[in-house]
């Protein structure tokens, strides 16, 4: 099953859809395959356009497809492993452990990076590409983080959402040597790409 999908398809903030519930998945089927196939694609492509970053998860409302499917990669430390986990409506059971903070980025929100809390430890609930409940235990902090970042997706927070008000978080990637480099919040306010005040 082929993709037209590319990096061009990734969508950012600060784009309204990002921020909206996505859809459950009523029933698997081969659009449910080629949404998957066409998410791995964009990824994929992406990944070959940024030399310091590897696409480590992706969620199917940042190609603008407003289901809640999400990939994570199997094995983030070899960027030629390109086989990915896929997660139909991935519900986060459990929220266990510490709460640490971490730099996180995403995709969809181009090179900044922010300091967010997560739990160290989650336990998700899924379906398989066959319709089958999984059950994901998080082996670490990292994967724990991801889990969480990729499923508030599914419910349209972006990672930037849990820390809008902090001011000495943000920093920004250098794409020339690969540093994470603190940028002022007024440069980020001025990014819209925080959430609008209620
Ligand atoms: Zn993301």
């Amino acid at each position: 099953m082929s993709s037209k999908y590319t990096r061009k398809d990734i969508i950012t903030l600060p784009n309204s859809h990002l921020r909206q519930r996505s859809q459950r998945v009523r029933q698997i089927n081969n659009e449910t395959k080629q949404l998957i196939n066409d998410m791995l694609a964009a990824a994929l492509d992406w990944e070959d356009s940024r030399p310091h970053e590897i696409a480590v998860a992706l969620a199917a409302v940042q190609i603008d497809r407003l289901e809640r499917v999400v990939i994570v990669r199997e094995d983030f430390d070899d960027k030629a492993n390109k086989n990915f986990i896929v997660l139909i409506n991935p519900e986060i059971v459990k929220k266990e452990g510490e709460i640490e903070t971490e730099q996180e980025g995403c995709l969809s929100v181009k090179d900044v990076y922010g300091l967010v809390p997560r739990h160290t430890k989650v336990r998700v609930r899924a379906l398989d590409i066959n319709g089958q409940e999984v059950r994901v235990k998080s082996p670490n902090a990292f994967i724990a983080r991801i889990l969480q970042h990729e499923i508030d997706h599914t419910n349209g927070i972006c990672f930037v959402d849990h820390i809008a008000k902090e001011k000495d978080v943000w920093s920004m990637l250098n794409n020339e040597n690969g540093e994470l480099e603190p940028i002022p919040y007024e440069k980020v306010l001025k990014m819209g790409i925080l959430p609008e005040e209620e």
